[in-house]
C-alpha cells in the first residue's frame, strides 16, 4: 500500500517449486521482506514507478526462468532451498557418473569407502542421491549454470553452522551470496502446510516427561516399503520410549495408511506412542519433551532440529539427504546415521545411543551450542542478520 498518493512500492515476485520443503521456505522469504522493518520501510521509501517490478526470486529448481528474467529485462535472485553443504559436492556429479560412483552396490568393496575426491562423504552417500545419476547430473548442471548468470543467490543456512569448506561455495560463486536462515526463526510457523497439521497432538506431548519423546518424520516425499515400516515399528516398541511418529498417508508404498500395523504392536504400544498423519513439526521440535528427532534429512527438518537443539537419527531418502544426514553424524557430531538403512537392530541401538547414552548427552550438548549461535546470527550484527540488511539494499539497488 502507498503511504501517500505519489509513492509506490515496487514488487518483488516470488516463484516456489509445488513442493512442501520448497513452498514453505519461500513463502517464508516472502514475509521476512515484506515484515522486516528495515525491508518494509526501505520499500515503501523507494521512489519508483508505479506498479514497477523489482525483481523475481524464484526456485533454484526453475533454471529456465533466468531466460525468462533475461527477455523481460528483470533482475533475477535464486532461492536454494536445499542445503549449501550438498552444494559442496555438486561440482563432482560429472565425475560420480563418468567413474560410474553412482552405481556402486552394497556388495562392492568400496561401498563403505570415503570418495577419494570428497572425502567427508561416502561412496553409499553417492548411491542414494538419485536412481537416475544422468537425469539429475543435467539438472544440476543447468541450475548452476543459470544461477551463476543471476542477480544472486538467496540459502536458507546460516554462516556459523557450516565448516570453512563451505565458504568455498559462496566464495567461488561469481554473484553475491546472502546466507540469511534460518527463515522460520524469523516469524512464529507460517500457514504454508499443504496437509492439515494434528496439533491434538502437542496435548498428548504435554503429558511426557522432558526429552522422553521420539519424534518420528521422514517427510513429504519420502517413500519406505512395507517391510521398512515393520522394522521402525518395530524398532521403536523394542526401546520402550515413548514416541510420536508421522506416518503420511503414502509414505508406506501400497499402503493406504497404517492398517499393515499387527494388532499387536497397537497393543504393545499403548498409551507410549502417537500415530499421526501430518504432524505441526516445528512446535513438535520445540517441545520440551521432544528428546530426539529420527528424519529423513531434508534440508527444512534438519535446520528445524538444529534450531531447537534436538539431536537427530538419520535415515537419509535422496538427493540431497544423504550429504546433510553425512554431516550431522560425521561433521557436526550431532545425531547418528543409520548406515544399514531401517532395520531394527540397528535402529533399537541408535535411539538409545542417543536417548540414554552418554553419547547422546554430548550430542545434545553440540547441537544446542549450534541453538545459540543460531540466535546470535539473527539478533542485530549477527550474520543473518547482516545478510538480510545487504539483500534488502542490493534489492533496492535494482
Ligand atoms: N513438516 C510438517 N509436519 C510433518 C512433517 C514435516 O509440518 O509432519 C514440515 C517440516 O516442518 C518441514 C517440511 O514439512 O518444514 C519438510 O521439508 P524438508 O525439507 O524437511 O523435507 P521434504 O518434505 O522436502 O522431503
Amino acid at each position: 500500500r502507498s503511504t501517500h498518493q505519489t509513492e509506490t512500492r515496487r514488487r518483488i515476485v516470488l516463484f516456489p517449486l509445488p513442493f512442501q520443503g520448497h513452498i514453505t521456505p519461500m513463502l517464508q522469504l516472502a514475509s521476512i521482506l515484506q515484515f522486516s522493518r528495515e525491508c518494509l520501510a526501505g520499500l515503501l521509501l523507494e521512489d519508483s514507478i508505479e506498479d514497477s517490478v523489482a525483481c523475481l526470486i524464484t526456485d533454484a529448481a526453475f533454471y529456465f526462468t533466468q531466460a525468462v528474467a533475461d527477455a523481460l529485462k528483470l533482475h533475477r535472485l535464486v532461492l536454494r532451498t536445499g542445503s549449501p553443504v550438498s552444494a559442496l559436492v555438486n561440482g563432482g556429479l560429472t565425475i560420480f557418473s563418468e567413474k560410474g560412483y553412482f552405481n556402486i552396490k552394497k556388495e562392492d568393496p568400496d561401498y563403505e569407502a570415503s570418495v577419494p575426491e570428497y572425502p567427508f562423504i561416502k561412496f553409499k552417500d553417492i548411491a542414494k542421491i538419485t536412481p537416475n545419476p544422468h537425469g539429475f547430473r543435467d539438472l544440476i548442471t543447468n541450475i548452476v549454470r543459470q544461477t551463476t548468470l543471476s542477480s544472486g543467490i538467496i540459502w536458507n543456512s546460516f554462516k556459523e553452522l557450516e565448516e570453512p569448506k563451505v565458504e568455498t561455495i559462496y566464495q567461488e560463486l561469481p554473484i553475491p551470496s546472502f546466507i540469511l536462515g534460518p527463515f522460520h526463526k524469523y516469524s512464529s510457523a507460517s500457514s504454508s502446510s499443504l496437509i492439515e497439521q494434528d496439533r491434538n497432538i502437542l496435548g498428548w506431548l504435554d503429558t511426557q516427561a522432558p526429552k522422553s519423546v521420539i519424534y518420528v518424520s521422514f517427510g513429504s516425499l519420502a517413500h519406505i516399503t512395507k517391510s521398512e515400516f515393520e522394522e521402525v515399528a518395530n524398532g521403536l516398541v523394542n526401546t520402550d520410549l515413548p514416541f510420536l511418529w508421522v506416518v503420511r498417508p503414502g509414505l508406506i508404498a501400497d499402503t493406504e495408511w497404517v492398517e499393515s500395523l499387527p494388532e499387536m504392536f497397537l497393543e504393545r504400544v499403548g498409551d507410549k506412542g502417537r500415530i499421526v498423519k501430518w504432524s505441526p513439526q516445528q512446535d513438535v521440535l520445540a517441545h520440551p519433551a521432544t528428546g530426539c528427532f529420527w528424519t529423513h534429512n531434508g534440508w527444512n527438518s534438519t535446520m528445524e532440529s538444529i534450531c531447537e537443539g534436538v539431536p537427530m537419527i538419520c535415515s537419509p531418502y535422496f538427493s540431497d539427504q544423504p550429504i546433510n544426514a553425512r554431516f550431522v553424524s560425521d561433521i557436526w557430531k550431532i545425531g547418528v546415521l543409520l548406515e544399514d538403512g531401517l532395520q531394527r537392530v540397528g535402529i533399537e541401538m541408535a535411539l538409545r545411543r542417543v536417548m540414554m547414552d552418554k553419547e547422546g548427552e554430548e550430542m545434545r550438548e553440540r547441537i544446542s551450542c549450534l541453538k545459540d549461535k543460531v540466535n546470535l546470527s539473527l539478533k542485530e550484527g549477527g550474520s543473518s542478520h547482516r545478510s538480510l540488511v545487504c539483500l534488502v539494499k542490493y534489492i533496492l539497488s535494482f
